[in-house]
């Protein structure tokens, strides 16, 4: 992807924590491993590009979004954006244009919306802050605007209410009204439609997928959830602790998964489904262990199927399946 195509770039990011270790190794200052959630991923978006990103809890994609979204300094690696090596800015002053261009919709909106404020105080907010508004009519306008197009119909009807007074799906539109009143070039959504009901979720992706259609707006989308990744996503990179194990198209990823981890999370996903295929990969059971306690190998081996000797010495490197997509396992390897 060229420069000029790519909105944003990761190049071998990490984010390592200090490992906290347990009762034993503080008493004998033995020396503990660090958590590894985020080891060394690469990843581009296109402008106007939907790409999800998926995985257990504790794959590291909630990370990975906060990284982007400058929550979180990495600890190594760089982040590109519209060109610019931004790694390193930092300070509400130096991130008012990064923060004007980047936003974020997080999983609870009841969590996220200040509930002494009304729906118009709240998706104002980022207007007024980053001091995008001239007048009061333009920041009305901004605000109207932005609740029309998240599908609060007609905005009046919504600017003087209380989240209280709103459904959950109205909540979670309103979070997006939000990041859209500061017109930015990239959203990163995570988990944005896990707390709502089916019908409610089908109407958020729809409102996501329009405005990438209408504005060209990037979108990193973070779920849980392969079904809804393809139902949304051009791109779709599957992550298991802390790195990309596959990156495809969404219909790579969805109807030919290589790696036995997305063909494993395939499996566990309801029948509807069409990557439901891998009939010789069992089902995923238990959680995804810390990183800490592998510290060699493919990740995946202690709970690969598939596994052989070497998984448990060597990581894999990343295998090009076609010119858009990679898996990284043994298996796959001439
Ligand atoms: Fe399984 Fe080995 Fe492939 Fe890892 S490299 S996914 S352990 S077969």
């Amino acid at each position: 992807m060229s420069n000029a195509a790519c909105i944003l770039s990761l190049e071998n990011l990490k984010v390592h924590f200090a490992g906290r270790g347990g009762t034993l190794d503080r008493i004998f200052a033995r020396p503990v491993a660090a958590v590894r959630a985020v080891d060394g991923i690469d990843l581009t978006i296109g402008r106007g590009e939907i790409v999800a990103v998926v995985g257990e809890s504790g794959s590291g994609k909630s990370t990975v979004g906060r990284v982007i979204t400058k929550l979180i300094q990495p600890t190594g690696g760089k982040l590109f954006f519209d060109g610019r090596d931004v790694t390193s800015v930092n300070g509400f002053s130096a991130l008012r244009p990064y923060r004007h261009r980047v936003q974020m919709i997080f999983q609870d909106a009841y969590q996220a919306l200040n509930p002494r404020h009304t729906v118009f105080e709240i998706v104002a907010e980022g207007v007024r802050s980053l001091r995008l508004a001239e007048h009061d009519e333009e920041l009305a306008e901004r605000v109207s605007s932005s609740l029309a197009a998240a599908g609060l119909n007609p905005p009046q009807d919504f600017l003087s209410r209380f989240p209280h007074e709103l459904s959950g799906g109205q909540r979670q539109r309103v979070v997006i009204a939000g990041a859209l009143a500061v017109q930015p070039d990239l959203i990163v959504a995570d988990e944005p439609v896990s707390m709502l009901d089916v019908s409610i979720r089908a109407q958020i992706l729809q409102v996501l997928t329009d405005l990438r259609t209408q504005s060209n707006m990037a979108l990193l989308f973070i779920t849980h959830d392969l079904p809804v990744a393809w139902s949304i996503a051009d791109r779709v990179a599957v992550m298991y602790l802390g790195r990309i194990v596959e990156i495809g198209t969404a219909d790579e990823i969805t109807f030919n998964p290589q790696h036995p981890y997305t063909l494993a999370l395939s499996k566990a996903t309801p029948k509807a489904h069409p990557a439901t295929t891998g009939e010789a990969i069992p089902a995923l059971d238990g959680e995804v262990p810390s990183a800490a306690r592998i510290p060699i190998g493919c990740r995946f081996h202690p709970r690969c199927p598939v596994a052989v000797d070497r998984c448990r010495r060597e990581d894999p490197p990343a295998v090009a399946l076609s010119p858009t997509h990679d898996a990284a396992c043994w298996l796959l390897t001439k």
